[in-house]
C-alpha cells in the first residue's frame, strides 16, 4: 500500500463528520486485506452517543455520493445513518498488552483554493467536491493509519493492536460514541496523534499542554409571528429572546478559577420586515482549561437561555452538538514516544510538550480518559510538518514526507510495547 497516493485519494474525496462513507469502506477494505479482524457500523459506536449527526437528507446523499466514488455497497449498507467508526484488531503470536492507536478520518466544509501553487491544485488531487476539504490532515492521519496497520500484519509481536478510525473529530462529535460502546474498555496504552499544529517538519512532541474542556450547542427559540403593522402585540419575538440571550451569555464573568472562552457564533432568525419574528436559532460555544469550569459556564448559559426565553413568552430548545475534557498525559507514554522519535529518521528535534499549551479541544479527550480509568495509559502526540497556511484554510496542506515517518514512528512504538 502506497501511503502517499492513499493519502491523495482520500484528500480527493474530503467527507465530514458522520458521512465518511467512501473513505471509511477503503479503510474496512484495507484492514480485511491485511488480515485483521474489522468492526464496523453499529457495531463499532453508539448510535445515541453521536452528537451533531447531520440531517437524514444530507446522510442519503452523501451516502449515494460515496457509493458512485467507488464505495463498497455491501459494507456501507451497515453505516446507513452515520455510522462511520471502524476498528481493526490483530493479535499477535503471543500474549501480552493491548496497544491502540487512534486516527480521526473526518473532512471540512471549507471550499479548496485552486490557486495554482497550492500543491493539491498543481498535483490534480484538489477537492472534487466543491465547498469540503481535507484541511485539518486528517487524510494523512488515515493513510498513516492504513500504512501502521500494514506494517503490524505481520503479527510478529506479543499482545493485540487496536486501530480505531474515529468520524466527526471536527466539533468534537464522534470519539464519545466510540467509548461509550466499550472500544476502549480493553485497552492498556492509547496513542492519539496531530500533524502539523504550528509544529514544523523533523519536530516531535510525546505529548500535549492545555487541550480545553467545551461543549457545543444550538439552542432554538420559538415564538408566535404576526403583522409587524396591524398586530405586533399578538406575536412573540423569538429574534428578541435570542438577542437577548446573546448579549447576556457574553457578560458571563471570567473566573478565577482558571482561563475560559464564550462565544456566541451564529445568530439568525426571521422572515421579512413586516413579520414578528416566530423563530431564531443560535449556536454557541464554551470553552476552559477545566471539566468543571466548563460546566459551570453551560449551566450559566442555560439558565440565561431559559430566562430569556421566558421574558418574551418564547419556547426554546437547546441541542448540544459536541463536547470534549481537558487531555492529562501519562508522562510514561510521553517518555517512551519521545525515546522511539529520537531513534526515528527524519526527527531532529524531540520535546515534551509544547509549554505555550494548545487553546484547542480535542475528544479523544474521552478515550484517553476511559483508559485512565481503567488503569492505563494514554498521551497525544504532535508530529511536525510545515503548513503552507493555517488548520481549516482554503491552503492548508501538509509535506507529504511526513506520513511514511509517521507510520515508521508509531511502528516503533506499537512493538516497543508489545515485546
Ligand atoms: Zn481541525
Ligand atoms: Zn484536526
Amino acid at each position: 500500500m502506497d501511503v502517499i497516493s492513499t493519502r491523495r485519494d482520500f484528500h480527493r474525496y474530503p467527507e465530514v463528520g458522520f458521512t465518511e462513507f467512501r473513505t471509511a469502506s477503503k479503510v474496512v477494505e484495507l484492514l480485511d486485506s491485511f488480515g485483521y479482524q474489522v468492526i464496523y457500523g453499529p457495531d463499532a459506536l453508539e448510535g445515541n452517543a453521536r452528537q451533531g449527526v447531520p440531517s437524514e437528507e444530507v446522510l442519503e446523499k452523501s451516502f449515494n455520493r460515496a457509493l458512485e466514488d467507488g464505495a463498497n455497497p455491501e459494507i456501507i449498507e451497515k453505516m446507513k445513518g452515520g455510522y462511520t467508526a471502524v476498528i481493526g484488531i490483530i493479535k499477535g503470536k503471543e500474549d501480552g498488552p493491548t496497544v491502540a492507536f487512534r486516527f480521526d478520518m473526518d473532512a471540512l466544509p471549507v471550499r479548496e483554493s485552486t490557486d495554482s501553487d497550492h500543491f493539491p491544485q498543481m498535483e490534480g488531487f484538489r477537492s472534487k467536491y466543491e465547498g469540503y476539504m481535507h484541511a485539518c490532515a486528517h487524510d494523512g492521519h488515515t493513510a498513516i493509519g492504513l500504512g501502521l496497520a500494514e506494517k503490524l500484519s505481520d503479527r510478529q509481536f506479543a499482545g493485540t493492536v487496536k486501530l480505531i478510525f474515529q468520524p466527526a473529530e471536527e466539533g468534537v462529535r464522534g470519539a464519545y460514541s466510540i467509548v461509550k460502546k466499550g472500544m476502549l474498555d480493553d485497552v492498556n496504552y492509547l496513542f492519539c496523534q496531530h500533524l502539523g499544529t504550528n509544529v514544523p517538519l523533523g519536530e516531535f512532541h510525546g505529548g500535549s499542554l492545555g487541550f480545553l474542556a467545551t461543549t457545543k450547542m444550538v439552542a432554538h427559540f420559538y415564538g408566535i409571528s404576526s403583522h409587524a403593522g396591524a398586530s405586533p402585540e399578538e406575536g412573540r419575538n423569538a429574534l428578541l429572546g435570542a438577542a437577548t440571550a446573546l448579549l447576556n451569555i457574553h457578560a458571563i464573568p471570567r473566573f478565577s478559577s482558571g482561563s475560559t472562552r464564550i462565544n456566541v457564533g451564529v445568530l439568525e432568525g426571521g422572515t421579512a420586515a413586516n413579520i414578528i419574528p416566530e423563530y431564531a436559532k443560535m449556536v454557541i460555544e464554551t470553552r476552559s482549561v477545566s471539566e468543571e469550569t466548563n460546566e459551570e459556564l453551560l449551566r450559566r448559559v442555560k439558565n440565561i437561555l431559559s430566562h430569556s426565553a421566558a421574558m418574551y413568552e418564547l419556547q426554546h430548545k437547546v441541542e448540544i452538538v459536541g463536547k470534549a475534557i481537558p487531555i492529562n498525559c501519562s508522562q510514561d507514554l510521553i517518555e517512551l514516544a519521545m525515546a522511539e522519535a529520537k531513534q526515528t529518521e527524519g526527527f531532529t528535534s524531540v520535546k515534551p510538550y509544547e509549554e505555550s499549551g494548545s487553546t484547542g479541544s480535542e475528544d479523544a479527550s474521552f478515550m484517553i480518559k476511559r483508559v485512565q480509568e481503567n488503569g492505563g495509559q494514554g498521551t497525544y502526540m504532535i508530529i511536525g510538518t510545515d503548513i503552507p497556511a493555517p488548520h481549516h484554510h482554503p491552503k492548508f496542506d501538509i509535506q507529504e514526507e511526513v506520513l511514511l515517518r509517521s507510520v515508521e514512528l508509531l511502528n516503533r512504538i506499537a512493538r516497543k510495547l508489545l515485546k
